[in-house]
Order: C-alpha cells, then structure tokens, then sequence
C-alpha cells in the first residue's frame, strides 16, 4: 500500500546523506570519545566537527553548544538549570500557554518547588501577547522561556522584541527552537537569546540527539550528574552516531534552506487552499503568515480528529490530531484551546506537517482521501444535517 507521510512535525525520516555519515562510527570509529587510542580520538572529532557545524549556523562559539539526549532534554537543562542556578536572585518564570510539554510540564514541576509561573496568553491566532509580557515581569523574574515554533499551528514567536525585553530587565531568556531549528535562520547574538534548545529527529537526524545552546558566562547547574563529558554540564557517553547524524543534518538544512522551505510552502499553501474550496464547515488555526511553512492546522467541525485519523491511516496516510505528546489522551489540545476554540472544534483537528521529501502527489492523494473521509464521518454524525 502507498504510504504518505505527512507528520514530519513529529518526526522525520533519516536523511540518506545523514545515514551515510552515521555509518562509520558504527562500524569503525566505534572507540569511547573520552578514549585516548584513535578510534577514540576520531569519534572525538566527530562530536567537535558536529559542534563546529552547529554553532555556526546560530552565530554562537562552538563552546556554547552542550549536547543532549533529545529536546526534552535540552528544554529541562535550560528551565531547571536557570531556575537552580539563579534562585538567589528570584523566583518567578514567564513561559507561554502553548509551549510544548517539554517546557510547560517543567515549569509545573517548578512550581512544586516554590516557582511562582506565569503563563503569558496568545491571541486567537497563536502569537503571544508582547504587552501581557512585559505586564508579567517583576523583580523576582529569572527566566523568560518562550518557544520559537509552535509545534502544533506552527506559528512563530516575535523573538528578537521577546530578546530585546529580556535583555533590557536582565533576565534570561530560553526559547525552545525544536521546530524552528533547521527551518529558520536563527542568529542567537542577533537576537538576544540566552539558551537555545533543539533536537535532531525534527531535522532528518536520528532520535535521542539534541542539544543546547549556552551563552558564555551563564552557570547552569547541571541536571544528570555523572562523568564529566560536555565539559562537565552533561554526563553520559556522547551519542557519537546521533551527534555526527545531527551536525550533517544542521549542515543539509542550511545549505538548501530557501529552496526546501518554497518547496514546501508551495505545497502547503495549495493543501489549504484545496481543503478550504473543498470542504465546507471548516476552520482553518493559528496565523497564517508568521508560521513555519510546513505547517498546516485545520478544525474539521463534526468530526472526531481520533476517527480522521484512524480512517486516514487505513488509507496509508500519517498525520496527527494536534501533537505526538498530547494524542492518546482524549483532552482536547492545549494550543487549540488557548486560541479560544471550543472543546468540540479543537477536538476535529487535523495537523499536516509537510517536509522535504513530500510531493504533489502525496498533497492530491491526501486530499481526495480526505474529503471523502470527511464526509463519510459527518454521514454518520447526529450533529450534522447537510
Ligand atoms: C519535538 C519537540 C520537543 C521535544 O523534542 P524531543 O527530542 O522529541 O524530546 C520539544 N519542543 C518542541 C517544540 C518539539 O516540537
């Protein structure tokens, strides 16, 4: 059966040139890079190299990347580091309500701990409110972490106005750039942020990577204590192969970054398009030019997004319902409802997430799937009359 893979929000297929790449330090260059044989030395390169490659596309030193086992992780170091390492100064953290689990369940945990949380609202298409921040900031505040890309409507975040706010109170600012890194150009000095955190699987590298970005002169309390790897901020053997496999990947998405991204708008913009000509009683979520051009975000009223899906896939297709994080459960998305859509719209929704290798065949397969998927659950709906 043809298969459509339309969730590369989720997570993307390795790269052959990523793969090609990995390759040697599985079979060859196997040695522990704290190792001082060359097998050892080599893969300790590698992870150099694969630094090199990272700090150079955000601006920064190649001392101020620390690598990490996933996003999450990254997002933990940032929040917890900055909440343990500078609690003498204050207690209170800005976040937004529609970060990804990896930052808001972290800031909840903080709140256990005597953290006093902000969570800053959007308006109804998915951007922050710069007023309702500034409003938020008091003496006690340390941190302000705000993401780059949403994950689920895929809208961007003013982040150089959110980097000039911060700076101008001292405060530090984290912004979970999962989605973003690889599609933006990100210039961490240009635009004032402190800590970065980012992750291979969402860039056609292999799951279990990420990393973050550190500016010199901040002292991070580290979170898994250990061996002294990643000059001491971050214990555990590297993750050689999904190290070498991230850098490649940085390096890929950059060199092609306009050609991918008008590729894939291009794709995108005809979906919604279709969808919306298509398909009546639909809402279409979250701004529709600051956003990541992959993304796409539609509420189908009268339909379970639990159902679409199911149906959808027997048809080979893979998308989501809102988030990898939040599908299983039965609450409707978090980000939905923060726009102000209703439990009952946010629940049809569906989340198609193009990327670099998806064509225009998959866009029309999708489509004509999709329609008739649509209106075959309305047929049954006891809410839907025409
Ligand atoms: C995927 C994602 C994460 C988590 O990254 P992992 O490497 O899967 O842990 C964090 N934030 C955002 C915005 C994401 O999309």
């Amino acid at each position: 059966m043809r298969r459509v893979y339309l969730d590369n929000a989720s997570t993307t297929k390795v790269d052959e040139e990523v793969l090609n790449a990995i390759l040697p330090y599985l079979k060859e260059e196997y040695g522990n890079p704290s190792s001082i044989y060359s097998i050892g030395r080599n893969a300790k390169k590698a992870i150099e190299d694969a630094r090199e490659k990272i700090a150079k596309v955000l601006n920064a030193e190649p001392t101020e990347i620390f690598f990490t086992g996933s996003g999450s992780e990254s997002c933990n170091m940032a929040v917890r580091g900055i909440a343990n390492s500078y609690k003498d100064r204050g207690n209170h953290i800005i976040t937004s309500k529609i970060e990804h689990p990896a930052v808001l369940e972290t800031c909840k945990a903080l709140e256990k701990d005597g953290f006093q949380i902000t969570y800053i609202p959007v308006n109804e298409e998915g951007i922050i409110d710069l007023d309702g921040l500034r409003e938020a900031i008091t003496n006690e505040t340390i941190l302000i972490t705000i993401m780059y890309a949403n994950n689920e409507i895929g809208t961007l975040q003013p982040i150089k106005e959110i980097g000039e706010i911060a700076r101008k109170h001292n405060i530090f600012f984290h912004t979970d750039a999962v989605q973003a890194f690889g599609t933006i150009k990100i210039d961490v000095k240009g635009l004032g942020i402190d800590l970065l955190s980012l992750s291979g699987h969402k860039l056609y590298a292999p799951k279990g990577v990420g990393a973050l970005y550190l500016r010199k002169g901040i002292k991070l309390k580290k979170v898994l204590t250990g061996g002294h790897q990643e000059r001491d901020k971050r214990a555990g053997t590297e993750n050689v192969t999904g190290i070498v496999g991230l850098g490649k990947a940085t390096e890929l998405a950059y060199e092609n970054i306009e050609s991918t991204n008008k590729k894939i708008q291009e794709l995108r913009e005809y979906y919604i398009s279709e969808v919306v000509k298509r398909i009546p009683h639909i809402k279409v979520n979250g701004d529709l030019e600051k956003r990541l051009p992959g993304n796409s975000n539609i509420s189908f009223r009268y339909i379970e997004g639990e159902s679409l899906l199911l149906n959808l896939d027997i048809k080979g297709i893979c998308a989501s319902s809102g988030s990898a994080c939040t599908s299983g459960s039965l609450d409707p998305s978090h980000v939905l409802l923060a726009l102000g859509l209703s439990h009952e719209i946010a629940h049809g929704s569906l989340r198609v997430t193009i990327g670099k290798d998806n064509t225009k065949e998959d866009i029309d397969y999708l489509l004509d799937n999709l329609e008739e998927v649509v209106q075959r659950l309305r047929n049954m709906s006891p809410l839907y009359n025409g």
